[in-house]
């Protein structure tokens, strides 16, 4: 199994102090390599808008999936969290249509750019800058009810009070992210 010195120090700030994700990879052989490698069986989802008009697709298993509950992915998705699928660059592709882009500050201190289907608005993907070797990809947008979940949700300081989180999901009151701000 080959791990990138860029894809461990995504999974470190993905996972902090979480030895989860290193385990499932070496009990799971047949999940494709971190470096965007896939070996079979390889798994193939697409990620599409609600109009289909924008499909990304995905090979191998994401490195990590991530429940957010800040007010931007609120206001993002127009739901009360965002949960996001990071995979390596090498593992995604365009496979049909055109995305239209929106960059807003992370509270890291770098940008994020969402590519979302400029004809029904449904974000499909995003690429966080402190985070450049992954793509983001909105978990609902697979439209796979046995999608691998999230195991960590980040901002819980706006968590909806109503909402109860499995035990297994490790939460953060804000985000774990540790980059050097710019400037
Ligand atoms: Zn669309
Ligand atoms: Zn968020």
């Amino acid at each position: 199994m080959l791990f990138g010195s860029q894809t461990v120090v995504a999974l470190r700030w993905l996972y902090p102090g979480d030895k989860r994700l290193v385990r499932a990879y070496r009990t799971r052989p047949q999940i494709a390599d971190l470096d965007g490698l896939c070996s079979p069986p390889c798994v193939i989802r697409e990620a599409a808008c609600q109009c289909g008009q924008l499909v990304l697709s995905c090979s191998g298993e994401p490195a990590a999936v991530s429940l957010c509950h800040c007010l931007d992915c609120q206001r993002r998705t127009g739901s009360v969290f965002g949960v996001g699928a990071f995979f390596t660059k090498e593992q995604v592709m365009v496979a049909k249509g055109s995305s239209t882009q929106f960059s807003r500050g992370a509270d890291s201190g770098s940008t994020i750019t969402f590519h979302f289907c400029g004809v029904c608005g449904s974000t499909v993907w995003w690429e966080p800058e402190h985070l450049s070797s992954m793509v983001g990809v909105a978990v609902g947008a697979f439209a796979e009810p046995d999608f691998p979940p999230p195991l960590q949700a980040t901002w819980a300081v706006r968590q909806h009070e109503w909402l109860h989180l499995p035990v297994e999901v490790t939460s953060h009151p804000k985000s774990p992210v540790r980059t050097t701000p710019r400037g």
